[in-house]
């Protein structure tokens, strides 16, 4: 018996498609390579983007005519999309021929509801408490090659206006400092090399346990833990990304110099509106302490345009600080309205605007990143490889500690080792190299 899931949407997604598959795997289920191969198909949602729900939308509609000629076939939704206010429910009329939809809090029935193939009627099972974190002790398939995530917090306390995510998540709540250890020693047991923490805003890690744990202290007992790897972590917010969390990051020798920081916007009062809780100028002076204590930083960023009431001078100024910044790579996307959102009420602006904004922002950051590219050049990073790197037959591919993505030539039993490689040409946001010596 076979199962094939297919994930949008963000890493905290994916790791939880790690779960589903846990659980699956325990009952019995393999990996499957196709629909037409698997027996149980999962579609793990997203709803914080527009086009991931689009897409969601079309896949499972594109099911109907597959689960007509085969009705064996279970067919689950899973994720934020069923977890909305009435999301469920649209999902059964809209698709008759689901079996199960769960939520993202009940995700823990699934091996229940797959074994007794309570099919023919779609099963919905959406507790309305988003807080309940039953998925916390869920076997974990992992996918992810040389990578472990590994969740500390879920939810999110922020609201910003265009999001959805405390809405379908919940409040934040930290998982217990000893059982994220406990985690990160049995990944590195098991030979994961990298590990990234996840959670909607890590810098707030703690705050609700109230015992005086934070994130700083967090990464600093992780990287304390003996032998050779990598530490990542996603998403950071602004305003709790602290300098105690930097100085962390800038005295281990673990930790990637590789920060993620959403600005959304260069304007002020744009950022007022979207309720992010910072200034522009808050934003440049964490940038200039991180780059102060580490030089060889790769930042990246989320940029948002065309949030409602987003002026030309608005754009102009994220225009400006996309320069200043000089991000090494960039989210850069077209804000669309969620449903049930406080944006989504204010008065938008029109499409053709916001796409000539895209454009020009896209091919500045795109110069930026080449300009960047291009000063590794001749120099030596260590880099952890990967995967092949499919686009170049006999080629493998593996990140730089600031999060550059380095393809060489070479044999996929590298993959999982640390190699020193000489970078030799930059291609926008890809670096080639060569290998010079076999780390650990
Ligand atoms: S910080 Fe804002 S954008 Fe990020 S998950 Fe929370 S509400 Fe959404």
């Amino acid at each position: 018996m076979k199962y094939f899931i297919t994930t949008y949407g963000c890493q905290m997604n994916v790791h939880e498609s790690e779960k589903i598959a846990g659980m699956l795997v325990d009952i019995g289920y393999s990996s499957a390579s196709s629909y037409e191969d698997a027996d149980i198909i999962v579609f793990n949602t997203c709803c914080i983007r527009d086009t991931a729900e689009k897409r969601a939308f079309g896949n499972i509609g594109a099911l109907k005519s597959l689960k007509r000629t085969h009705p064996d076939k279970i067919i689950v939704v899973v994720g934020c999309m069923t977890q909305q206010k009435g999301g469920a429910e649209a999902l059964a009329a809209k698709f008759p021929f689901v079996d199960i939809i769960l939520g993202t809090n009940s995700l823990d029935r699934l091996p229940i509801l797959v074994q007794e193939k309570r099919i023919r009627k779609t099963v919905i099972s959406v507790a309305s408490d988003p807080t309940v974190d039953l998925s916390l002790e869920l076997p974990i398939y992992r996918t992810s090659g040389t990578n472990a995530w590994i969740n500390i917090m879920y939810g999110c306390n922020n609201y910003c206006t265009y999001c959805i995510v405390p809405y379908v998540r919940g409040r934040e709540r930290s998982r217990a400092i000893g059982d994220v250890i406990a985690d990160v020693k049995q990944v590195l047991s098991e030979g994961y090399k990298e590990i990234t923490l996840l959670g909607q805003n890590v810098d707030s890690y703690g705050s609700d346990l109230q015992d005086g744990t934070n994130f700083a202290l967090l990464l600093k007992e992780i990287s304390a833990i003996p032998g050779k790897f990598r530490l990542r972590f996603m998403t950071s917010h602004p305003k709790d990304f602290d300098r105690e969390v930097i100085d962390v990051i800038a005295s281990s020798n673990n930790i990637c110099h590789n920060i993620h920081l959403p600005i959304q916007s260069g304007s002020n009062e744009i950022l007022r509106r979207m309720n992010r809780k910072y200034t522009v100028e808050q934003y440049l002076s964490i940038v200039d302490y991180i780059k102060e204590k580490m030089p060889d930083v790769g930042i990246t960023s989320d940029i948002m345009v065309g949030f409602p009431g987003e002026t030309e001078e608005d754009f102009l100024e994220t225009c400006d600080l996309v320069r200043k910044v000089r991000f090494s790579n960039a989210f850069t996307f077209i804000y669309s309205p969620r449903k049930g959102t406080p944006a989504a009420s204010m008065e938008q602006i029109p499409s053709d605007v916001k796409k000539s904004r895209i454009t020009r922002l896209v091919k500045l950051q795109n110069d930026i990143t080449k300009e960047l590219s291009d000063e590794y050049l001749g120099n030596t990073y260590e880099i952890l490889v990967e995967d092949v790197n499919p686009k170049y037959p006999g080629t493998v591919c593996g990140r730089t500690d600031s999060g550059r993505l380095v393809t060489i030539k070479g044999e996929p039993s590298l993959i999982g080792s640390f190699l020193d490689v000489k970078i030799t040409k930059s291609r926008s946001a890809s670096l080639f190299g060569e290998i010079l010596s076999k780390g650990e």
